[in-house]
């Protein structure tokens, strides 16, 4: 029988109380933490509390957030027993599993599980897949190759625990993980979004065969944003011969994966009710914002049912836009997009400016160009001067001349106010990444 939900009560519950029963969870938690970690004591009892009995999580509103680097340097000073940093709340006896950052913006952190926190995360992971479309009797090839970042063994657990076939296939050459797909009979595939779309170009020149021919029905993306992008998925589609394209996303710091995409595709569900509090903010003031469709803004997560490393109230950096807070497939979580990280973010004039923003337009000069691109800021740091440079790759055996170039410039300027030079550069000439891609070179 197939269900329409992982979750129904969860996932079907109006918003509202959904956040109201998190409140309650919340408010445990806090007081768990204050004798738990002694990085979060002080930040705790150091912040006003809500009068009354909260019902909402604007009681999180007036609590410090916690940064990637305030992580570092607490597990940089290695107290003995403490492997973790001083914000791990548990006896190393207690715990089970280690999960590592990707470690793409600086040195790896390192984060803990116990037994409780694996079973969380498996039933998380399980409704975001459950989400995005598989089911127990897809084969799933899982194309992510390190099993200790976030997307490896968790994600792996994800679809085990939905009961789908795990085909871990990830760290295989290309080629023997195309070769793997019809001998397996694989129907859908995980893959990064970068390496996604490098499948997507080179199957056939790495097999001979093209996509199509694979008979794979799904396709799921995450780790960065792309497969939110209309022209990325329309190339994996057309090159799969499917319909089924959907995006995924979670990081190792709170969940690996928090947000999938349903039928409606528009947009990635919120999927941890049971576990994560959500919190849109605006990155500069530090204000909550509401959830409502059209609004952007930094996601800000609080793992209020882990154990070993908890997070209070943890800027992702993940900037999104709200796509929606209704759903035709009947779930009440906002649904958003991803449009790149606050780290990527340049501002050019008090422009804020998002790398992948720019490959999406430059993406609409399809099939002229290739859609990979990288912008070479003059400057180090966030704030750059007009014209910001951007190398745009060719398409195969498309020509490059100062019309399209200008064309391209134009573009940008009237879709995201910002004034670019366009370096045209051959095919090939970008660097392609199996993990994730950099679309920033300082
Ligand atoms: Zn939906």
């Amino acid at each position: 029988m197939d269900r329409r939900y992982w979750d129904e009560e969860l996932e079907t519950a109006p918003w509202p109380e959904v956040e109201a029963w998190q409140a309650g969870h919340v408010v445990h938690f806090l007081d768990g933490l204050r004798s738990r970690s002694a990085f979060h004591k002080d930040r705790v009892d150091s912040a006003a509390r809500p009068a009354g009995t909260p019902r909402s999580l604007e009681l999180l509103a007036d609590l410090p957030f916690t940064t990637k680097d305030e992580l570092r340097r607490s597990q940089d000073e290695q107290v003995a027993g403490e492997p973790f940093g001083r914000h791990q709340a548990v006896p190393l006896s207690e715990i089970v599993q280690v999960v590592s950052s990707s470690g793409t913006t600086g040195d790896p952190l390192y984060y803990a599980l116990t037994a409780a926190d694996l079973e969380l995360w498996r039933q998380v992971i399980a409704a975001v897949f459950y989400t995005a479309g598989i089911r127990a009797g897809d084969v799933v090839a899982h194309l992510v190759g390190l099993p200790g970042v976030a997307g490896g063994l968790p994600y792996a657990d994800g679809f085990r625990t939905l009961g789908a076939t795990l085909a871990w296939l990830g760290g295989f050459p290309t080629e023997r993980i195309l070769r793997s797909f019809p001998r397996l009979q694989v129907s859908a595939v995980l893959s990064t979004a970068s390496f996604g779309t490098y499948l997507t170009d080179h199957c056939e020149e790495v097999i001979g065969e093209p996509a199509a021919s694979l008979g794979v029905a799904k396709f799921l993306g995450g780790g960065e944003p792309g497969f939110g992008q209309r022209e990325i998925r329309d190339k994996v589609r057309a090159g799969w011969a499917l319909d089924h394209v959907r995006e995924v996303m979670g990081l190792a710091d709170v969940l690996s994966a928090v947000w999938g995409e349903c039928d409606d595709e528009s947009g990635m569900h919120f999927c941890a009710q049971r576990g994560v509090a959500v919190e849109l903010i605006d990155p500069t003031t530090g204000q909550q914002l509401s959830w409502r469709e059209g609004a952007s803004g930094e996601v800000v997560y609080t793992t209020f049912a882990r154990e070993a490393t908890p997070m209070l109230r943890y800027r992702s950096s993940d900037h999104v836009v709200v796509t929606g807070v209704e759903c035709r497939c009947g779930r009440t979580s906002p649904k958003i997009r991803c449009i790149g990280r606050t780290d990527d973010m340049l501002i050019v004039r008090g422009v804020n400016v998002f790398p992948s923003a720019i490959r999406e337009v430059v993406s609409a000069f399809a099939p002229r160009v290739s859609g990979n691109i990288l912008l070479r800021p003059a400057a180090p740091g966030a704030k750059q001067d007009p014209p910001l440079r951007v190398a745009v790759e060719l398409a195969p055996g498309s020509g490059g001349d100062a019309s399209l170039a200008g064309a391209i410039g134009e573009r940008v300027r009237a879709v995201l106010v910002v004034q670019v030079s366009v370096e045209l550069v051959p095919w090939g000439s970008l660097q392609r990444s199996e993990y994730k891609s950099k679309l920033v070179q300082h």
